[in-house]
């Protein structure tokens, strides 16, 4: 698709947050374009799994989910605990950590590219991947949104601009430089294997122990595929605790690997879970992981949450003509206590802050 001259909306990131605030923009009558760095359908490191809460807000607000979205095993049970390397296996509902009304007890699987995909595909904004945003410059109402398209450098003005570009969010790093000095990062990695493990597919499996985690370890399954995942601080090297973490399981789940089919890196921050919010200023907000927007280690909901309270910002700020980021504040506070809560739930569950370990 090409680029027009002129939106009225410009999203920057094309996963459930940009999905949110575009799906909130559809109908309006505004002009909307998802800008997106990669791709389309673009890989996502993340467990993809559709937590209850994120299932009824996808349901309520997207549609029906479908079938094709979905990978084997198509439903999560819940979560699986090890706490330590020698204590029993302790089974924890998705509904400890995941709050809201009406909620299912199960999850559901999917693989990010094609649900992120399918979320922005049931709104009408401009979909344009292989589109990264480079820079903005403000020229008196409008801003100009520099992108880098297929190679090329072009711009692109806007009213509105909506960072919905991840942990990173390099429009919160050119809107705010002063603020990244308060952010924490949590690199994770995550290797993806043909094989075998003595873990039953259909559970989210968490392991604390600090030996083999500075943050916490995962195990699931996809489409027969085993993942395995850890996250560390900042300060330590995540591929020799994933090493430790192999080597557990090797030896005590029964991990025995055919094939090394992915590895992927990626990481999260620790805005949500110092209270570090950065919701934009004036008629630029950040929503999902870019503005702080995390429940513990649970970001698909809140995402689509915040991306919608941005979304619908926008559309009051065109009504009230007042800067859309005081309409946000109101729209999104509700989410911050829900992320402030979840995050307390999980220190006090587990005895200490997943995101600042000792
Ligand atoms: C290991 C791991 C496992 C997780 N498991 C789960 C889980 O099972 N369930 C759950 O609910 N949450 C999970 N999360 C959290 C969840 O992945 C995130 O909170 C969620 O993806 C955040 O959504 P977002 O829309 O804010 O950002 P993202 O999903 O990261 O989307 C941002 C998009 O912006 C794009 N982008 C970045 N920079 C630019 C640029 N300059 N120009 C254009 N586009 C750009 C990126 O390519 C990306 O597509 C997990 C996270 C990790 C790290």
């Amino acid at each position: 698709m090409g680029l027009k001259g002129r939106y009225d909306v410009v999203i920057v990131g094309s996963g459930p947050a940009g999905a949110g605030a575009a799906k909130a923009l559809s109908g309006s009558g505004l002009e909307t374009l998802i800008v997106e760095r990669d791709k389309l359908p673009r890989y996502k490191m993340c467990s993809g799994i559709l937590f209850p809460s994120s299932r009824k807000f996808v349901t309520d607000h997207f549609g029906e989910i479908p079938s094709e979205i979905l990978c084997s095993p198509e439903r999560t049970k819940g979560n699986r605990v090890f706490a330590t390397i020698d204590s029993p296996v302790m089974d924890v509902p998705f509904s400890v950590f995941d709050e809201g009304e009406d909620l299912e007890e199960e999850g559901f699987n999917t693989w990010r590219s094609d649900l992120d995909f399918w979320l922005c595909s049931q709104t009408d904004a401009d979909l344009v991947g292989n589109c990264r945003f480079d820079d903005f410059e403000k020229e008196g109402q409008e801003y100009v949104v520099t992108l880098r398209h297929s190679g090329a450098k072009t711009s692109v003005r806007t009213k509105y601009l909506i960072g919905a570009d991840g942990t990173l969010s390099r429009v919160r790093r050119t809107a705010f430089p002063g603020f990244e000095k308060s952010v924490g990062l949590v690199p994770n990695y995550e290797e993806i294997y043909e094989g075998e493990i003595d873990l039953e597919p259909g559970w989210l499996y968490l392991f604390m122990d600090r030996s083999l985690t500075g943050y916490f370890a995962t195990v699931f399954h996809k489409d027969g595929k085993i993942v395995v995942v850890t996250g560390v601080q900042q300060r330590e090297s995540v591929k020799e605790y994933f090493a430790a973490f192999r080597t557990h399981l090797e030896e005590k789940h029964g991990l025995a690997v055919k094939e090394t089919a992915f590895r992927h890196g990626i990481v999260l921050n620790d805005m949500s879970a110092k209270e570090n919010y950065c919701l934009g200023s004036d008629t630029l907000l950040l929503a999902g992981e870019a503005g702080g927007f995390l429940r513990g280690g649970e970001g698909i909901t809140s995402s689509l949450i915040s991306g919608k309270a941005a979304g619908e910002a926008v559309l009051e700020s065109a009504r009230s003509g007042k800067p859309a980021v005081e309409h946000f504040q109101d729209l999104a506070s509700e989410e911050i206590e829900v992320c402030k809560r979840v995050n307390t739930r999980l220190t006090e569950a587990m005895g200490f802050n997943v995101f600042i370990r000792e």
